[in-house]
């Protein structure tokens, strides 16, 4: 019998145990931490044995596959051991993938994962299809396999997750672009982390899709150097750029291959709105294409879309001043966008747990759309040195409260109020959904 140790009981780490579990694996979960309350049960009711607050490492180097958690570093001490001997890693995704025949549609970038892989799962179950939504979203990969059996699924990959697959085989992937992020777990290497995305497309052949932003400069300067198995699909360049999706004029229009009816839809019938979206829905809309979904159904999925919670979330008008929730915004490239997007004098809320943050990005929109700064974090300093030479009255603030009521007297009607934040949330809050959550229940009692 097979031995398969599960480190990490998490969402994708419990799944992957029951899976193995009813392949026949002799199977052992090892947490660092604690195991919630509902994993914990899941292990018991499966008679699965496992351990929490510490690895045992004699139950755990006598393995012969291991699947990480995508949360543990590939440096920690136990994962170098395994490493040394020789045991197989491997992430959840790949283990799951091996149980199932199902067509797999693989979602990663730096930025607009959760909203493409969301908008494609919806287009799916709008056109009738068996799809299920696994990744970093919804239930994990592996007791989807287990319990349900889906023809499709949808999957967000991070490039934790894609640092150990390695036979797994997207039919459709998608990169919506890559800009520095999660450094700090890639040496500091901007290229390390380059090179994890760029696993999405690895044992792709000319049968599978290769689908990603064509103005991306990183992207574009890996294609030069990498052979993609996959065919291509390009999609956000110019009209004539043989791209398979652009804006022409006010529309959006989508076209995977030159023998399909093109796709063309005003972009103000777009119920995501903002150039970010734009991308996130030629995305969509080409891989829907390639799967032979009907432009009419893949239209009606783009008017209906609302977006996911916390991702540029509309809140409510107060006197006439528009609250927007982008707490999801946890750096500055996301901002950017956000900013971007907006069409009227805006407050904008930022700061919180900084993550080696370059604001020069965001210094041109601030300057053009911003009337007023709220800065909401426990450490305010580097943010008041960037932006104090602005000419842009701001409020220092270290509570959501104290920065709700701020932007609430800075706001003259007309105004949008945007809270995203360019920053991580555990200064002052649990996640960024809670930071999110918080937001909008003050906002709400205003
Ligand atoms: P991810 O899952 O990759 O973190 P989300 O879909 O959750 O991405 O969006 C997170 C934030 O990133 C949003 O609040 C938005 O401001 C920004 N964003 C979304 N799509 C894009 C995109 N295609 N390019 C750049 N930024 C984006």
């Amino acid at each position: 019998m097979k031995r398969l140790v599960v480190l990490g009981a998490g969402e994708s780490g419990t799944g992957a145990a029951i899976l193995a579990k009813e392949k026949g694996y002799d199977v052992f979960v090892s947490d660092m931490g604690t195991i919630q309350e509902p994993y914990r049960a899941l292990l018991e009711q499966n008679g699965i044995v496992w351990e929490d607050g510490h690895h045992t490492a004699e139950l755990i180097l006598n393995a012969d596959e291991v699947v990480k958690s995508p949360g543990i570093p590939l440096t920690a001490p136990l994962i170098v051991a395994l490493q040394e001997q020789g045991t197989p890693i491997i992430s959840e995704i790949e283990f799951a993938a091996r149980f199932t025949n199902a067509k797999m549609i693989c979602i990663t970038g730096s930025n607009g994962k959760t909203t493409t892989t969301t908008l494609i799962y919806e287009i799916l179950r709008h056109a009738g299809l068996n799809v299920g939504l696994a990744g970093n979203i919804g239930n994990s990969l592996a007791l989807q396999v287990a319990h349900e059996d889906h023809d499709y699924y949808v999957i967000e990959l991070s490039s934790f997750q894609l640092d150990n697959m390695y036979d797994f085989r997207a039919n459709i992937a998608i990169l919506m672009n890559i800009t520095p992020d999660h450094l700090d777990r890639y040496n500091f290497e901007f290229q390390n982390y380059v090179n994890a995305k760029f696993r999405i497309t690895q044992n792709q052949t000319a049968d599978d899709a290769f689908i990603y932003w064509s103005q991306d400069p990183v992207i574009d300067r890996e294609l030069k150097k990498l052979h993609i198995g996959a065919t291509l699909y390009p999609f956000g360049g110019s009209e004539d750029s043989g791209n398979a999706a652009y804006i022409r004029a006010n529309d959006l229009v989508v076209q995977a291959k030159p023998t399909y009816e093109p796709l063309v839809i005003p972009t103000c019938q777009i119920g995501i709105q903002g150039k970010h979206n734009q991308l996130n829905s030629m995305a969509a809309s080409i891989a829907a294409q390639i799967l032979h979904i009907q432009n009419k159904v893949i239209r009606e999925s783009l008017e209906q879309f609302q977006g996911v919670s916390h991702r540029m979330q509309y809140v409510a008008t107060i006197r006439g001043v528009k609250w927007i929730n982008d707490s999801k915004a946890t750096n500055v490239d996301s901002c950017w966008y956000a900013l971007e997007a907006m069409t009227t004098p805006t407050v904008l809320i930022l700061g919180g747990k900084d993550k080696g943050n370059d604001y020069q990005a965001i210094a041109d929109l601030v300057k053009q759309k911003c009337h007023t700064l709220i800065f909401m974090g426990l450490h305010n300093e580097k943010l008041i040195d960037f932006f104090s030479g602005f000419g842009i009255p701001y409020i220092s603030t270290d509570n959501l409260n104290d920065a709700v009521q701020a932007a609430y007297h800075a706001a003259r009607e007309g105004d949008t109020v945007l809270l995203s934040p360019c920053c991580a949330s555990f200064d002052l809050f649990h996640s960024y959904e809670d930071r999110g959550d918080q937001f909008m229940n003050a906002v709400k009692k205003l």
